[in-house]
């Protein structure tokens, strides 16, 4: 009789079952004395418990941007969390360049930020606000603006009174700002 396994996603290194163990997902290729694939995600990264759904995500599209992380003294912070060719998981909150100065766009927990904000020399105060007009970017939308200036799709916001409209967003003229478009 074939064991029953809670199936996850596919292993993006050799294509097979990523499966939920005690500890976490392991690639159904890792196991055994001589297994033929690395990857194994722990349940708890940065002193987070992971959601099935979101190991799922981060298989299909080796990156996902979650809010939630703790360091040791418990301060929380966002990141993107990718998965690297070799199966390690990396912090990576670094998602662009910066239109306005060409500085790191950082992830924030309520804006992507320019890493020069704080600069002595050159600040700068380019950021994209996580939630715009009830749209709370994807990672996808935000790397977009960052690499063309403008998102790909109409985004579905909303008014105060609850009625719904469709606008790009883009970075303004000055590249300071995010706009409507
Ligand atoms: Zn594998
Ligand atoms: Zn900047």
């Amino acid at each position: 009789m074939e064991t029953e396994k809670k199936i996850i996603g596919r292993c993006p290194l050799c294509g097979g079952n990523v499966v939920k163990t005690c500890k976490g997902y392991r690639c159904e290729h890792n196991l055994g004395d001589h297994p033929s694939c690395a990857l194994n995600i722990n349940g708890i990264i940065g002193n987070r418990k992971m959601k099935d759904a979101e190991i799922t995500e981060l298989l299909e599209k080796r990156h996902i941007l979650l809010d939630g992380f703790a360091t040791k003294e418990g301060r929380m912070f966002p990141t993107v969390l990718e998965l690297a060719d070799d199966g390690s998981i990396n912090m990576q909150p670094v998602i662009g360049k910066c239109p306005h100065c060409g500085g790191d766009i950082l992830v924030g927990s309520r804006a992507f930020n320019c890493s020069n904000y704080a600069s002595q020399t050159a600040p700068c105060s380019f950021a994209i606000w996580r939630n715009i007009g009830g749209h709370q970017l994807t990672l996808d939308e935000a790397k977009t603006l960052c690499e063309n200036g403008i998102t790909g799709n109409e985004l579905e916001m909303y008014r105060d009174d609850g009625s719904i409209y469709r606008k790009r967003l883009g970075v303004s003229p000055d590249k300071l700002q995010i706009i409507k478009v």
